[in-house]
């Protein structure tokens, strides 16, 4: 094992060995100069790219102004924000918080207390195989991966978890298990693997909400905020959530994280139920009225649709038939491409020849890139993908 490079920081992560200094639109500059295309985001966080001039216009206003201020006061940006979240879902309300599990972590707590205004004791709520929800106790309890909660037990009760896209599954659910007070699920799964909710399916979990008086809890920390060409994900499938949150794309890098509640959800919180610190400081709800403006004026709902569409295609072109590639899937600028074999070293491949990606679930290469990706940008990254997955597919596997 080679000496890390970062001594003294917590060895959480599995890092690259370079850093970034700068970035500019769709690129990213290392420390030593060398150039790449940036179609990871940060994890689908940079939604208007790197150093926006219009967004760093602004933040520059807003840091001269007033950062921080507590939650004492009225934030007239929490309002903005909240105006335009709600005007884009048709929900009603918004928390905001710093992160996406802190934006779970609100909705499970709606969840419970939904249940207990209602006499249920015991609420108990519906979560998913592969989902991943955070990495908080209650988050990582509600995420369907072994790997994540490994170590941190005992995981915290009243989860019930199905397999994706199984209705007979959670009808069987709403037959056997009286205390169910919610189902919450991430519209694209995609920590584990880009894996879609149906449209029917989403419809029918709806129906069957409405049915049961439970609430509709749709995480859309990583494919809300445009990314799919919508300005949320389930809104292709023409229902609305009764509890949404969102975190990522929302500050365009600025960390800030929001749930948002329909009729049912919104006044299930009151006075002293739940607060933070930091959330929704001037700051971060600045980047978020920002981000959302500018994705108006520039049409990168439009752009994310468009141009997700033509890599889609062009993966579906050059991979698609290919002996051990399972599947290529996804909406807008969220892809996945599943191969039968683990592709981790893809990751350092695709930077070392100038590409930023992700593997996730061991065998997904995830692309989430800023939403201003442009055509050529897609030719680039499947001008450097491709061979690397027909290099990885050509040795034996493992
Ligand atoms: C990233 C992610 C989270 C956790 O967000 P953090 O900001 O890392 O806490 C939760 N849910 C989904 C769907 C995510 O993709």
């Amino acid at each position: 094992m080679p000496a890390p490079l970062m001594p003294h920081v917590m060895p959480t992560y599995g890092r690259l060995p370079f850093a970034l200094s700068h970035g500019r639109g769709s690129r990213v500059w290392d420390t030593d100069g060398k150039e790449y295309l940036d179609a990871l985001a940060g994890i689908a966080v940079n939604t208007l790219g790197h150093a926006h001039p219009k967004l760093v216009a602004a933040l520059q206003d807003q840091i001269g102004k007033l950062i921080h201020c507590g939650n004492y006061y009225q934030v007239p940006l929490q309002e903005g924000l909240a105006t335009l979240l709600v005007e884009r879902s048709g929900l009603t309300n918004a928390f905001f918080c710093n992160s996406g599990l802190e934006a779970n972590e609100a909705a499970l707590k709606i969840a419970r207390k939904y249940g207990h205004d209602q006499g249920i004791d015991l609420p108990e709520i519906v979560v998913y195989e592969k989902a991943f929800h955070g990495r908080s106790i209650a988050t990582l309890s509600a995420t369907g991966n072994p790997k994540v909660q490994q170590g941190f037990e005992p995981l915290v009760p009243g989860f019930v978890r199905v397999p994706m896209n199984d209705l007979a599954a959670l009808q069987e659910v709403a037959r056997s298990r009286p205390k169910v007070v919610a189902v919450f699920l991430e519209t694209i799964q995609g920590e584990g693997g880009i894996n879609p909710a149906r449209n029917d399916y989403l419809q029918a979990v709806r129906k069957l909400c409405d049915d049961k008086g439970w609430l509709l809890m749709l995480d859309e920390v990583q494919c809300g905020i445009g990314r799919t060409g919508k300005w949320f994900a389930h809104q292709w499938a023409g229902i609305q959530p009764d509890v949404m949150p969102l975190a990522k794309g929302l500050g365009s890098g600025v960390p800030v994280g929001a749930v948002v509640c329909g009729p049912k959800a919104a006044h299930v919180l009151q006075p002293g139920n739940h607060g933070t610190t930091f959330g929704g400081n001037p700051l971060a709800m600045r980047a978020g009225v920002e981000t959302i403006r500018i994705m108006e004026e520039d049409g990168l709902l439009g752009n994310a649709a468009r141009i997700g569409g033509l890599l889609k295609a062009g993966l579906q072109r050059e991979l698609g038939g290919l002996p051990g590639v399972v599947d290529i899937r996804g909406e807008g600028l969220m892809l996945g491409v599943e191969l039968d074999r683990p592709c981790g070293q893809l990751l350092g491949q695709a930077a070392e020849a100038g590409l930023l990606l992700s593997v996730t679930a061991d065998k997904v290469i995830r692309l989430v890139p800023p939403l201003i990706f442009s055509e050529a940008d897609v030719a680039e990254t499947l001008r450097i993908l491709v061979p690397l997955v027909k290099q990885a597919l050509a040795a034996p596997a493992a």
